[in-house]
């Protein structure tokens, strides 16, 4: 049993991680379990993030909800539905419902909008609680070294740390994959990017049709618009488009430059933004593009599949294994793999690592897989022939779409303390927005066949 955890990575694979294990690793004696993160501080930056029924459930089990509960409104809202609109025409499309026809969640919980700074703080909080989990920031890992006893990081300040199991959580870019675990495994740019930004809906006039969160299809892109406060007075926008990499290395090259530069670049995004859903025939579109201002970029990478997981004493979890093409339930994955991982460490303690690495790998690789194909498959059609075509999209009317029936109705398992397998994300796959749209594909593909 490993005594010395080192975990490379404070988002949200990582602090999953070291809460799951301090919590099946309670009887240890002597365990250590130290969270390292390259940044100076916890992260500010990155919207609101969507999270899943089954997202929400694994944040519970581990404590975080109740954290995020007692945050008042930074604790973020419920989501019980997404409401679909076409950007041409205006009509409503229907909604993508997380709640059964009682208004109840799935096993209890609906979808979530918070700010992603919200979600870390207070998995940063819980984390800081366990009696044995340790977070520092400013330490950078460059890279590693493993011998036959045990594992040793070098971080850029020139500092080093020795411990028995490495768990490489450090996202989409990490370097526990790219420099010792698969080195030459780097991320691929998607060729989808977010432009996002957050409004105050005070000095709005035109009302929004949209109860709490709204996706708004185009032919290539979609226009994402959600509240993530009780009082609605504040919206997170992001337009969901392609961008190429030209654009994305000049946006880069320009982060460092002076206030006015990057003035200019926050503009030129707002103008992309304005390009693709300006001449919408819903007003409030139009007036929330005018009225936000700092767009900025957010470029969507993900990890080459079938790529290595483990060396013998290093383990990747999350984006860093297996960061795909946007799907709205990534960060459940990250919050699943830790749970599995601990589970698998905490229920047999007299295993070898390589044999439990193996048998995680078994457990997660043909999930993750088949996530990876679906979300692929969804966006490549996209690049073929439109997510959706818009005209077939607009003969959609609510009695064409399947709003209780694409959600299968399937109770949540309790998550079991001692039996292997845990619960996997399969049997909720279907709750994620992208498969519930990839569903109203299909329903659109039968509508046009008849
Ligand atoms: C634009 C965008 C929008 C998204 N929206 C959603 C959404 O709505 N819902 C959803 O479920 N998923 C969403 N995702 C995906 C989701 O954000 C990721 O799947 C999730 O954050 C993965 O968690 P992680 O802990 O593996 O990585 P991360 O959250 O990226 O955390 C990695 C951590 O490692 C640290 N780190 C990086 N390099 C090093 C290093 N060398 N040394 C030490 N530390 C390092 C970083 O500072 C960071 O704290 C979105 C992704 C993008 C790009």
């Amino acid at each position: 049993m490993p005594r010395d955890i080192l975990i490379v990575g404070a988002g949200i694979a990582g602090l999953a991680s070291a809460i799951a294990l301090s919590n099946e690793l309670s009887i240890v004696p002597g365990l250590n379990i130290s969270v390292y993160d390259g940044a100076s501080e916890l992260t500010t930056t990155g919207g609101a993030i969507s999270l899943t029924p089954i997202a929400q459930r694994y944040l519970d089990e581990l404590g975080i909800l109740s954290e995020l509960n007692q945050m008042g409104e930074k604790a973020g809202i419920e989501v019980d539905a997404i409401d679909l609109f076409s950007v041409r025409t205006g009509r409503r499309l229907g909604p993508l419902r997380f709640t059964d026809e009682n208004g109840n969640g799935y096993g209890g919980y609906k979808g979530r909008r918070v700010l992603r700074s919200s979600l870390s703080e207070a998995m940063l909080a819980v984390a800081r609680k366990m009696p044995n989990v340790s977070v520092y920031y400013d330490k950078k890992l460059v890279g590693g070294n493993t011998t036959a006893e045990n594992v040793t990081l070098g971080f850029e300040d020139g500092s080093s740390v020795t411990g028995d199991l490495v768990l490489g959580c450090d996202g989409v870019h990490s370097a526990t994959r790219t420099k010792i675990v698969d080195p030459g495994n780097r991320s691929e740019y998607t060729g989808i990017s977010f432009i996002q930004s957050m409004a105050d809906t005070g000095s709005f006039t035109t009302s929004m049709p949209f109860t709490q969160t709204a996706v708004h299809l185009a032919r290539h892109s979609s226009l994402l618009t959600s509240y993530y406060d009780p009082k609605h007075e504040k919206l997170f926008v992001a337009a969901i488009v392609r961008v190429s990499e030209h654009l994305i290395e000049k946006y880069q090259a320009m982060s460092g430059t002076d206030v006015s530069a990057q003035k200019n670049m926050k503009m030129s995004m707002r103008y992309l933004v304005r390009a693709q859903f300006g001449m919408s025939n819903l007003p409030y579109i139009r007036e929330i593009i005018d009225k936000t201002e700092d767009w900025m970029l957010y470029p969507v990478y993900q990890v080459r599949q079938r790529g290595k997981w483990h060396t013998d004493r290093i383990l990747l979890l999350g984006d860093a294994a297996h960061a795909m093409p946007p799907r709205d339930e990534s960060a459940a994955y990250a919050v699943e793999d830790a749970i599995i991982f601990s589970k698998l460490l905490g229920q047999n303690p007299d295993c070898g690592l390589t044999a439990l690495f193996e048998e995680y790998e078994e457990i997660r690789r043909g999930l993750v897989n088949k996530a990876f194909d679906a979300s692929r498959r969804l966006w490549q059609s996209d690049l073929d022939k439109g997510l959706f075509p818009s005209q077939t999209r607009d003969l959609m009317s609510p009695v064409h779409l399947p709003p209780g029936d694409c959600v299968k109705r399937r109770s949540l398992e309790p998550i079991k303390k001692t039996n292997l397998p845990a619960p996997t994300h399969e049997s909720f796959s279907d709750l994620s927005v992208y498969s519930l749209t990839s569903d109203l594909g299909r329903t659109v593909d039968a509508t046009n066949g008849d």
